[in-house]
């Protein structure tokens, strides 16, 4: 089976309702890299997004560049994030994915969750064209048709809009969605790092 992984990083914020309700409509499950700076303020959309069976892992607090920080402000950005999301869903995440998918050794010795990157990349963030991040997913495909981690972000409205391009496409061609922990699950992998 051709599985697809597609990941939101930076949210949640108010638009993340809308991409929610989209791979609800679908039955979909999806991973989200949020930050712990969006968690207060967004409690009942993360309720929600665990509740549908989302998986939630850590994008640090602040999205700072973690080769710039200390090792103990790295543990901090963690710790931070990691409790917040727990308050909420009882459960601590088992991914990271650093801010800008930027770590170095010293981050890696920090933790030893995997460190979940990408191997397509939609530029969501630059061109905010629904038509334009379908394409990117569909290109990425072409070339490497099994396995795929999808990098998006839920807090743009061109990117909710994208899934239901992507989507529907998708399903028609047997591409079978999962979260990035099944993906690692069902190909064997303890870490993907493209
Ligand atoms: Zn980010």
């Amino acid at each position: 089976n051709k599985l697809i992984a597609l990941t939101f990083d930076d949210g949640p914020n108010h638009n993340t309702i809308k991409v929610l309700n989209i791979l609800e409509k679908y039955n979909i499950k999806a991973t989200f890299f949020i930050l712990g700076t969006n968690i207060k303020k967004h409690e009942k959309i993360i309720n929600r997004m665990n509740k549908l069976g989302m998986e939630i892992g850590n994008h640090m607090y602040s999205h700072a560049i973690t080769t710039k920080l200390s090792t103990k402000k790295i543990k901090e950005e963690l710790d931070k994030t990691d409790k917040l999301i727990y308050d909420i869903t009882k459960k601590y995440p088992t991914l990271i994915r650093p801010s800008y998918g930027i770590y170095n050794k010293k981050f890696q010795k920090i933790t030893d969750r995997p460190i979940i990157l990408w191997n397509i990349d939609t530029l969501d963030w630059k061109y905010h064209n629904s038509k334009n991040i379908a394409n990117k997913v569909f290109e990425g495909l072409n070339k490497n048709n099994k396995n795929n981690i999808i990098l998006m972000h839920d807090i743009y409205n061109a990117t909710a809009n994208s899934l239901e391009i992507i989507i529907p496409t998708l399903l028609e061609n047997d591409y079978q969605f999962v979260t990035v922990s099944e993906l690692l699950y069902l190909t064997n992998l303890s870490n993907y790092q493209y």
